[in-house]
């Protein structure tokens, strides 16, 4: 019998994230016992990295913003694949949600009226991002973090979970059998002891997959482990082939390569060129956005002061399109020095007001590439960094497909389509975190948890494998092949050569994987911990390489070259992946049909 820590409640957290921390309040005040546990330390995360602001149609700044034309925008921004439900909650609550934080104590950046300030960004209508400077993020984590330190909830930090722990019910996988939540099982990251949480409800709220990438703005902690600890447990993911690369990443220099330039450079007036000085922006207007956006630069820049009379800058289209420009623009030749584009802010607003407003990037490009950003232009350049895809999940109540799991945050799919709008996670955290803990914690009242006899021998086996192996692969070498893989043949332009390759080397890269072996023991071995990851990240990118293949068309993000246009039959259907014993499958569903009166949004002019 395996050594170990045991605690039991109602509701079991697993991230402390936005969706994390917001999932544990609403389990607490619905009167569940409830712990939260996270891999690093509380307060960290990527919620903390977040900067541009949290969107919420608010009508602050334009009274004329709803949730109606939040909703239309998040589905057009998605190339209409969003859960449309799922898109109507996330509109109709956010203004609530973010009203709530402030109650609890976030300090928002003000309007001249005093109400909570709203800034622009791509493929929103309307300036509709709270925030907080460049530091949106921060503040809902403090906010959180405070109200959940305040009401005695729980936290169990740097306690990594490796696996979910079922009741046995259902059929035979990975050594033990699945069925109805249990509970779930990790190591303490300082000792490697085990710790084992018995709970009838477990919330994923574990964020995304970035760090199967090279380049990429998520940080270590982006393993994908909630996506594979849900699919190894008999849950359904749906649309992995969608991610997002962010169009404006630092290039330069190489150490730094991949960390975020907030949209909010653009929202607030930044502007690209390429190494000529052209704003090259006006050459990649795609016809879906024709009639929203300028084609002059008189128009563009009115705009910022006038938005009933002018269309929006091109540079304010969604992500995926301004991406696929700057990349456009480099393979032919116009790129900058770096291989990336410029980034321009300096010849358009004021040095104070730069600094007033992003004080964050003008600090980070001071430190890590001594550029001034008030003076130059920044170079910059697609990065990995948000995953569309994820843990199929009921909209209302965000249950996954195996009884008692929930997800919420970057780890579940379907709100944000093909493509997420900046802004709109840090609304989904808040609105699908709550929903996700009340449900959580309306299914503990009927339900206990039993965890059946096998699972936690199984589970203590499986994590301490690496070191019952000598001279096997060497997980930091196995990390750097995945990452190249992921990067060059299923990176931000895909066909299908390439991803067969990829799919061939990740058959290669799990097959070694089986032989990776560590040295030293259990107290704090990041060597082991990232053999630990290696498992989760191998098979969430198989999941995105073999969706990948399959979609033959290009949407949001995924661009494919030998399928370039965006096909009316792929907008009719998700891709529903699912796992046994290391074998991945894939099937189309039907998207949920939207009722007419949402239908009827996307008719009007607006
Ligand atoms: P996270 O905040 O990442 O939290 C994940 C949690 O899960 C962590 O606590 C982690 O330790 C824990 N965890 C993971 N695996 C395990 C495990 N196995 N065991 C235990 N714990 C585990 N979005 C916006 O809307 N607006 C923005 O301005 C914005 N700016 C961004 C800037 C940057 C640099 C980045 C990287 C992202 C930005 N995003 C923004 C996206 C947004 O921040 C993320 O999508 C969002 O914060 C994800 O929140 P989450 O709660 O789902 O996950």
């Amino acid at each position: 019998m395996t050594e170990l820590e045991r605690h039991s409640y109602d509701v079991l957290v697993i991230g402390a994230g936005g969706a994390g921390l917001r999932a544990a309040i609403a389990a607490h005040e619905s009167g569940a016992r409830t712990a939260v546990v996270c891999k690093s330390l509380l307060g960290k995360a990527h919620t903390v990295m977040a900067e541009g602001g949290i969107a919420a149609a608010m009508g602050n700044v334009w009274q004329d913003d709803n949730w109606k034309v939040h909703f239309r925008d998040t589905m057009r921004g998605g190339k209409m694949l969003n859960n449309w439900r799922m898109a109507q909650l996330h509109a109709q609550e956010a203004p609530a949600r973010v009203w709530e934080l402030e109650e609890w104590g976030a300090l928002f950046d003000r309007t001249k009226d005093g109400l909570i300030s709203q800034r622009d960004f791509g493929g929103h209508r309307y300036a509709r991002l709270a925030h907080v400077g460049d530091r949106t993020g921060l503040e809902m984590i403090r906010t959180l973090q405070q109200r959940v330190v305040a009401l005695g909830i729980d936290v169990y930090m740097e306690c990594t979970i490796t696996r979910l722990l079922t009741d046995g019910t259902g059929e035979e996988a990975h050594g033990a059998r699945r069925g109805n939540i249990a509970g779930a099982f990790g190591y303490w990251r300082e000792t490697g002891r085990f710790i084992a949480f018995e709970a009838p409800s477990v919330v994923l709220a574990t964020g995304g997959i970035g760090k199967s990438f090279k380049v990429t703005s998520n940080s270590w902690e982006y393993s994908g482990d909630g996506h594979a600890l849900a699919a190894r447990a008999g849950a359904t993911l749906l649309n992995m082939e969608f991610i997002q690369f962010h169009p404006t990443g630092m290039v330069w220099p190489p150490s730094v390569r991949g960390i975020l330039v907030t949209e909010s450079v653009r929202g607030d007036g930044g502007i690209l060129k390429n190494k000529d000085g052209k704003r090259f922006m006006f050459d990649y207007i795609p016809d879906f956005f024709k009639a929203d956006t300028a084609d002059n630069e008189a128009e563009a820049d009115r705009w910022y002061e006038d938005k009933k009379n002018n269309r929006r800058p091109p540079e304010l289209l969604p992500r995926d399109e301004v991406a696929r420009a700057i990349n456009a623009e480099v393979k032919a030749g116009r790129g900058s020095p770096a291989g990336g584009a410029y980034l321009d802010i300096a010849s358009r607003r004021s040095p104070e007001y730069i600094r007033k407003r992003l004080p964050s990037m003008y600090h980070q490009f001071k430190e890590l590439a001594d550029v001034d950003i008030t003076k130059e232009p920044m170079e910059v350049g697609p990065t990995c960094h948000y995953i569309m895809g994820g843990v199929e999940v009921e909209p209302d109540t965000a249950a996954a497909t195996v009884p008692g799991l929930y997800a919420a945050g970057e780890v579940a799919g379907g709100m944000h389509g093909s493509n997420r709008l900046g802004g709109n996670s840090l609304s989904d955290l808040i609105v699908f975190g709550k929903r996700a803990g009340d449900a959580a914690a309306e299914y503990a009242k009927s339900h206990t948890a039993r965890i059946a006899d096998d699972q936690l021998d199984v589970a203590a086996k499986e994590a301490v494998a690496p070191f019952e192996r000598e001279g096997g692969e060497n997980p930091y070498a196995l990390h750097q092949e995945l990452q190249n893989t992921m990067n060059t043949l299923v990176g931000i332009i895909r066909d299908a050569d390439e991803m067969s390759a990829a799919l061939e080397k990740l058959q290669e890269l799990k097959a070694r994987a089986k032989n990776l072996s560590v040295e030293g023991n259990r107290q704090f071995n990041p060597g082991w911990h990232l053999a630990i990851d290696l498992r989760n990240m191998l098979l969430c990118s198989e999941m995105v390489a073999k969706a990948a293949l399959e979609r033959k068309e290009s949407r949001g993000g995924h661009t494919r070259n030998d399928y370039p246009k965006t096909d009316p039959e792929w907008g009719t259907k998700n891709i529903i992946l699912s796992e046994k014993d290391g074998v991945v499958a894939l099937v189309h569903k039907p998207l949920p049909v939207m009722p007419d009166d949402l239908k009827e949004l996307f008719e009007e002019p607006k």
